[in-house]
């Protein structure tokens, strides 16, 4: 413990130039509520004024500029509202004139003609004339002579800050009052050193310093660099932790064997052989599942890539060990979807497989609760109708939730709740999140990439089509057909609207119908306002092939499989987002045939629909589509990450500095499994510092 007490948890109206008024103003602005928040609050960017530029030689092309001259001139011009104050400044090398609209009475008073000054500012351009509008002025004196020898901060502020004199320059000089009140000791280190060498970062106390005063460029780029790591370090050695504790407190079956129905199955059914990814993610379940502790793994690959085969073999395995498995799918036609290609896969085996959705009922229904419960089904097949209290298992050994996106984390929860041991959790998502957001906002899951599609898929061929060309998409549908095939036209569904929605869909509906006319054509179509027996009706025709085209909005987004379907039409692309756009073209190209999507704008599209065509013109990669999809509308709101507000993340950006995650993620593991109580003498500043945090409460909620 150290003796000094730190200042730091003191309230901010107690800082040298703060006081009670501009204190309230500053938290309730900008949540600034201690001496703590105020050194935390970070420049978001610094203007050098180390150089000082010949007036002669600025081109307009510079942003900001520092220039040093004499005011040889000083005029008011202009008529009443016009009226400003012109000073033209001269150094060596040439003129230029400095602007003031407000407040000019008191820049004309505090000016002197002839006298020398440093001037920075914004360069702008008034009649093809540059000049410098509102800089800022210091008198030239023997510290201003050779320009500012620090790069200057420039910190976020708002109108109602800078009305009270807090303007950008007044929050750095708190700043700076605070840095000189405080000692370097009161910082302390919270990184190991061998991960301070290891990654070449200064001091934390340096940084702190650093960051609101550098010198160079250089230096401000290491202490963010420094406080950037121990942000992203710190949420990760929370993370690892509460994923070391969980795995330690919970209990789960230890499923220590392949046996019989696994390798008959394996060696006599497999259609074709597994994929590298297939057989690695297969490994990992494997290992998981001999631990002695539950299982919660999410299992993330691109749409195709084969996840439905890894659950089948992983429900093999629990069936090996004498469990029962179940495996949820969020919509009726998923469920019957997997329901039949996995009874079709097994029919030759001698196992139970048997579907459970709300529209199976009475008679039925009680045959299959009664044969779960007394152990008879080997695999449960269903919608969220599983997760019903009157659905119980003998002996329920793994779970395994497809698409999990469209389920609730407290939905998953109740899957636990099935038996006093909870069975092992397998979640799998299409929805391609980045590896570094998964790893981060999925907390306490472990997360696995089937990373490869089997092989011999034809790429989609993606192309932009905007309504002038209209018929020769229809056309180009049209020979499809002929050829044999399906095509689906997707409209979008905004909730705000449903009824024009609906209207647009009805209208699609009519012009499809105008260009694919009965009875040599037919079509299905979907939408969400349908009883779910139609929809499934409407469906089922497209499945079987008795209609040729599916008019739907996206109600058919995830999952659909119907290889012989090569044309995904989609409307009004510009209202999609782009992972959405990814699930949709991925209901084509899942079978032998060359697929197409063909994504429909109006003529003009703003830049950033242009953008997400690009995208998706270009890359048929869930993944780096995904991460696109971040950079383009930020992490916060992509299905699934809401949660990452609680990594309080002030500096680093999971999208831009994802190899330092993943290098803070390498490294709170190795020190975790090496020390996970942090008992070493080279932790110990971390294990303090740690101990020192009030504890993080919010993050026992993640997943
Ligand atoms: P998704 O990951 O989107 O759920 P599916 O499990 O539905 O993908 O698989 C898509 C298609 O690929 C299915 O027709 C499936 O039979 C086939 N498939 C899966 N794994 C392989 C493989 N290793 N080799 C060849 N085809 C495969
Ligand atoms: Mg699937």
């Amino acid at each position: 413990m150290s003796y000094i007490s730190s200042i730091l948890p003191n309230p901010i109206e107690y800082l040298k130039g703060v006081g009670p008024q501009r204190g309230e103003l500053l938290r309730k602005e900008i949540n600034l509520h201690t001496f703590r928040d105020l050194l935390e609050y970070y420049p978001f960017r610094y203007v050098d004024r180390t150089k000082v530029e010949k007036i002669r030689n600025l081109s307009g092309m510079e942003e900001y500029v520092q220039i040093r001259g004499r005011i040889v001139h000083m005029e008011v011009v202009g008529e009443k509202r016009a009226k400003r104050l012109v000073a033209t400044l001269q150094d060596e090398s040439g003129r230029i004139d400095l602007v003031w609209f407000q407040g000019w009475q008191w820049m004309q008073k505090s000016l002197r003609e002839n006298a020398g000054y440093l001037v920075f500012g914004r360069l702008s351009q008034f009649n093809g004339i540059l000049q410098l509008a509102h800089p800022e002025v210091d008198l030239l004196t023997e510290e201003t002579a050779t320009g500012k020898q620090h790069l200057e901060p420039v910190y976020y502020t708002t109108e109602k800050l800078k009305a009270r004199g807090l303007t950008a320059k007044a929050i750095g000089k708190l700043t700076h009052n605070l840095l000189e009140q405080m000692s370097l000791a009161e910082i302390k280190e919270n990184i190991p050193a061998p991960v301070l060498q290891q990654f070449r970062l200064m001091p934390r106390s340096q940084a702190y310093f650093k960051i609101h005063l550098p010198a160079t460029e250089e230096e401000a780029r290491q202490a963010q660099r420094r406080l950037k790591f121990e942000e992203l370090f710190l949420a990760q050695i929370r993370i690892c932790r509460l994923k070391i504790r969980r795995h330690k407190a919970s209990q789960g079956f230890i499923f220590n064997a392949v046996g019989d129905t696994f390798n008959t199955f394996y060696n006599n059914h497999l259609p074709f052989s597994l994929t590298g990814a297939q057989k690695r993610v297969l490994k990992e379940i494997r290992k998981d599942t001999t631990t002695g502790h539950q299982m919660n793994r999410l299992v993330q690959g691109d749409v195709g890539s084969g996840k439905t085969m890894v659950a089948l073999l992983s429900l093999l395995i629990a069936i090996d060990n004498g469990f029962q498995g179940c495996l949820m799918a969020p919509t009726e036609i998923l469920a019957q979807q997997h329901y039949k290609g996995i009874s079709e896969l097994l029919k030759d085996m001698p196992l139970k497989v048997a579907l459970l959705t709300g529209n199976i009922k009475g008679k039925a229904r009680k045959q299959i609760l009664a044969d779960a419960e007394a152990g008879n089904i080997h695999i449960l097949i269903g919608t969220h109708a599983l997760l019903e209290k009157e659905v119980k298992f003998s002996h329920l050994g793994m779970a395994i939730v497809d698409e999990q996106h469209r389920f609730g984390v407290a939905q998953r929860a109740r899957l636990w709740e099935k038996n006093d041991t909870p069975p092992h959790i397998l979640v799998m998502t299409a929805t391609p999140i980045p590896r570094t957001l998964a790893m981060t906002v999925y907390g306490d899951l472990d997360v696995s990439v089937i990373d490869e599609l089997p092989p011999g898929r034809k790429p989609i061929t993606t192309v932009h089509r905007t309504e002038y060309q209209r018929p020769q998409v229809m056309d180009f549908i049209k020979d499809e057909v002929r050829k044999g095939r399906q095509a689906y036209i997707v409209y979008p569904l905004i909730e705000e609207s449903a009824s024009l929605d609906f209207e647009n869909l009805t209208k699609g509906y009519e012009e499809v119908k105008a260009f694919f006319p009965e009875p040599k054509y037919y079509i299905s179509m979907v939408h969400g306002r349908m009883t779910n027996e139609l929809k499934d009706a409407n469906m089922h025709r497209f499945v079987t092939g008795d209609t040729q085209i599916m008019v739907a909005t996206t109600v058919i987004e995830v999952g659909v499989n119907v290889p012989n379907a090569s044309v995904m039409v989609i409307e009004s692309t510009e209202r999609f987002g782009l992972s959405q756009l990814h699930q949709l073209r991925g209901r084509v190209g899942r079978g032998a045939e060359q697929s197409y999507c063909i994504l429909m704008t109006g003529n003009k599209i703003g830049k950033d629909s242009q953008e997400r065509v690009k995208v998706m013109v270009q890359t048929n990669d869930g993944f780096v589509i995904s991460e696109k999809d971040m950079e383009l509308r930020g992490p916060g709101d992509i299905e699934g990450t809401r949660q990452s507000g609680l990594l309080d993340l002030k500096l680093a950006d999971i999208v831009q500095d994802r190899a330092m995650l993943q290098a803070a993620r390498d490294c709170a593991e190795k020190i975790l499994s090496e020390d996970p109580e942090l008992e070493l003498p080279e932790n110990k500043p971390l294990h303090d510092f740690l101990a020192t945090q009030r504890s993080k409460s919010a993050w026992s909620k993640i997943s």
